[in-house]
């Protein structure tokens, strides 16, 4: 038999912004697609107009193309398998439910709410507090299997709504075999006679989940933990529509855990401890709450991307970075775990860092352009990047220093107090003195100059760094200061020096005066 090909899809309810979770489900099916020469499907599943959120769908979109997650058919696609929204695939799937009546495996129910309502509340008071529709209570129920011929007839006749149930067969074994956790056995005595096909003409998720996957030639069906308890009922639903041959693969992916463990992560857990928990800002159109995301906060969506793959799978060996191309190559379902991964706010930082370290001076500098207030050109901002990306986590922080553009109005006064002495000005004056006199100015014959100063002075190095630094730059520490007279230049530097040396002089003779 030729080998199938592979045809994953990502199915999000438009019931507001991807979350964590969501999103890497979608990164694992478009890594497992890419990986096996396979197409990755968007498919908007917005059956239960109810929960319908309005900008939800553009939002899904959105976080997928920061993330590069291209999509090779969807709702923004023209291809023969579509339309890939469910609400405008409607009548679709009337036929389907009409052929598991047909052979006996669905049925009709005229149950209103209310009445299903007041089951479950009997069913609390005699301490039975789980009442299902089932194959046990749904004899005492009114569906077609309990209803007369008659009755039946006169209710279709009135046009009385009805949903269509799925029939659970009493105490078998349904068994599947899951591609991270292994075989799967549920006895459908532990399964409802789920609605498939409501009163309003939609069929609900697991009726149309299925159908759709079938018709789309849907070949691994990678989701969320939370979708276990639903591939039996889709296992039978494949059966009984007779096409267990076709079946897609299933594969649940584990979840995603608060940082200490407990529980899975929530929106409140982000909002609690101070970091996103969706890829980008979302506002809610009703309450206009604004949710943080981390392309706004600064994150690159190649760190994001990683930080994802690494929240359930592992390559097996100690590389932490990787782009995306090289996650293609390494990914597999064997290496998905089966336990909850624990998010690590930290962790997911030090991600971004590292990428960021990874990344040009060339690339940050065009990144700071877009942010820089000072007119200064990019071959400024490349060295300028040169000396902040090994103390930045997110590429704004390479813009932190305005010093790097202009002479400082607030000075670190820690340090001014802790190192300005009474010998400083002296020591001051008599450094750029000397400095006045070199040849060039680069930061290595600067450093020699400073070098040679402390030691025909016979001082410490911190008797007249931290002096410099607070006249240059204002601050305690820094990146090399050497380097940064390089960058800001001879005149700049001398023009700090006159102006700002009088300064804490000043200050310092203030302070002792009093
Ligand atoms: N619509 C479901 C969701 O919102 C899809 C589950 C599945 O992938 O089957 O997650």
């Amino acid at each position: 038999m030729s080998k199938r090909k592979v045809r994953v899809r990502f199915a999000p309810s438009p019931t507001g912004p991807l979350h964590m979770g969501g999103i890497r489900t979608a990164l694992y099916n478009y890594l497992f697609a890419k990986k096996n020469n396979g197409d990755f499907i968007l498919r908007i599943e917005d059956t239960d107009q109810s929960r319908y959120v309005k900008g939800a769908e553009k939002y899904i979109i959105n976080a997928l193309k920061w993330c590069n997650l291209e999509v090779d058919e969807g709702p923004e696609s023209n291809s023969s398998k579509g339309p890939y929204r469910q609400s405008e695939r409607k009548s679709f799937y009337k036929k389907y439910v009409d052929q598991l009546i047909k052979s006996g495996n669905a049925y009709y129910a005229f149950d209103k709410s209310e009445e299903l309502e007041r089951m479950r509340e009997l069913a609390k008071q005699a301490k039975m507090p789980n009442w299902q529709y089932n194959s046990i209570t749904r004899n005492s129920m009114k569906n077609s299997l309990t209803l007369s011929k008659e009755e039946l007839e006169s209710r279709f006749s009135k046009n009385e709504p009805c949903a269509v149930r799925i029939k659970m067969p009493r105490n078998e074994e349904i068994r599947f075999y899951d591609e991270i956790r292994g075989w799967i056995v549920v006895n459908t005595n532990n399964m409802d006679d789920k609605v498939i096909f409501k009163a309003d003409g939609m069929p609900t998720y697991h009726l149309a989940n299925v159908v759709d996957d079938y018709l789309m030639d849907i070949s691994h069906v990678i989701r969320g933990e939370e979708w276990l308890p639903s591939a039996p009922l889709h296992v039978l639903l494949y059966r009984y529509l007779d096409w267990e041959n076709v079946m897609p693969k299933f594969a649940h992916l584990p979840l995603i855990l608060k940082p200490d463990g407990n529980g899975k992560l929530s929106k409140r857990d982000g909002d609690r401890l101070g970091f996103p928990v969706f890829p980008l800002e979302w506002t809610d159109p009703q309450s206009k709450e604004i949710s943080s995301g981390y392309k706004e906060k600064g994150y690159f969506s190649e760190s994001f991307v990683n930080i994802l793959a690494f929240l359930g799978w592992n390559p097996g060996n100690s590389k932490e970075l990787f782009t995306m191309d090289e996650l293609i190559k390494e990914f597999s379902l064997e290496r998905v775990g089966k336990s909850g991964a624990k998010f690590d706010p930290e962790k997911a930082k030090w991600f971004n860092q590292q990428h960021l370290r990874n990344k040009s001076n060339s690339e940050l500098s065009s990144l700071m352009l877009e942010n820089c207030k000072y007119d200064v050109g990019n071959e400024y901002l490349e060295k300028v990047a040169e000396l902040m990306k090994e103390r930045a986590t997110f590429h704004h922080e390479l813009l932190s220093e305005d010093y790097f553009f202009k002479s400082f109005e607030d000075y670190d006064q820690r340090t001014f107090r802790k190192k300005w002495k009474s010998n400083s000005i002296s020591l001051v004056n008599e450094f750029f003195s000397e400095l006045n006199s070199i040849e060039s100015f680069n930061a290595e014959t600067i450093e020699n100059t400073f070098k040679s100063f402390v030691e025909r002075k016979e001082i410490g190095m911190g008797a007249l760094l931290p002096c410099l630094r607070l006249i240059l730059t204002g601050k305690g520490m820094g990146p090399s200061l050497f380097s940064i007279m390089e960058l800001i230049g001879e005149e700049e530097v001398m023009n700090r020096f006159k102006e700002k040396s009088i300064f804490f002089e000043n200050l310092f003779l203030e302070k002792s005066d009093l």
